[in-house]
């Protein structure tokens, strides 16, 4: 089981999965690097998952499907431009003798879905869209912050070696961020540290690992003192309710440059 990174337009990721001669893609927002690489690769591709409706993760499902005469499924709770299997929380999908489990995750849209699946002898993978990236989290654009709050304590809870395949390279302005609410986070020095590295050689930052995120990610740590002190600041409020708390440092973060 190969795990590759395609990169797709200014910074998306579509990731894709091969396994003797066989691929799986996950929201191909455009088809011609998919494409491409299958055919360097001399792969078929038989199946696409689908996590949410934008369109720099489903711009290239349609001529995808139609080319390779691949199985698609997505969201039962989005319409999308093409045919495809609707999936709700626990909906497993199997390929390749893998099983990838659905998990329901609103919050960036209102029917986000989530695939994790443990290939053998791997440690497990999770696919999870815009609804957790590396340092940060997705925009809610259709969700509440108790929704997503929810969702990311839904994938915080995922064994810790979980490599996390998120669908955009936005690790270092995340973790500019992350640093802003906790300066003190000696982890998260070091991360951003390993992070620069890569990217000054061009290398992908993901997948992240789980437990890395868990140290380092403010949205995986909103019920952290030191996280709830610099938003109560920020949003010049004493309310320790999580939602509220979660929501102000969705909104610092909105505004942050
Ligand atoms: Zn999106
Ligand atoms: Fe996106």
């Amino acid at each position: 089981m190969n795990l590759i990174p395609l990169p797709a337009f200014s910074d998306n990721y579509i990731w894709l999965l091969h396994h003797e001669g066989r691929a799986l893609v996950v929201d191909p927002g455009e088809a011609a690097p998919v494409t491409q690489w299958l055919q360097e690769n001399k792969l078929q591709l038989d199946c696409i998952l689908v996590t949410h409706h934008h369109g720099d993760h489903t711009g290239g499902v349609a001529s995808l499907q139609a080319k390779w005469n691949a199985k698609v499924y997505g969201p039962a709770l989005e319409n999308l431009p093409f045919s495809f299997h609707r999936l709700q929380q626990g909906d497993r999908v199997t390929w390749s003798g893998i099983d990838f489990q659905t998990l329901e995750v609103p919050g960036h849209t209102a029917g986000h879905i989530a695939f994790w699946a443990h290939p053998p002898q791997q440690d497990p993978l999770l696919f999870c869209g815009d609804t957790l990236f590396s340092g940060g989290c997705g925009r809610l654009f259709e969700g509440t912050p108790a929704q997503m709050l929810r969702s990311l304590d839904l994938l915080a809870q995922l064994p810790s070696q979980t490599r996390v395949c998120c669908a955009h390279e936005y690790t270092l302005s995340n973790l500019k961020f992350a640093i802003a609410v906790e300066p003190h986070n000696e982890s998260l020095h070091q991360y951003k540290a390993h992070c620069e590295e890569l990217r000054a050689d061009n290398i992908p930052t993901l997948p992240a690992v789980l437990a890395t995120e868990l140290e380092i990610n403010p949205f995986l740590r909103s019920r952290q003192p030191t996280v709830i002190d610099a938003v109560q600041k920020f949003a010049s409020t004493s309310s320790i309710e999580e939602a509220d708390i979660f929501g102000n440092l969705r909104l610092w973060k909105n505004e942050f440059k």
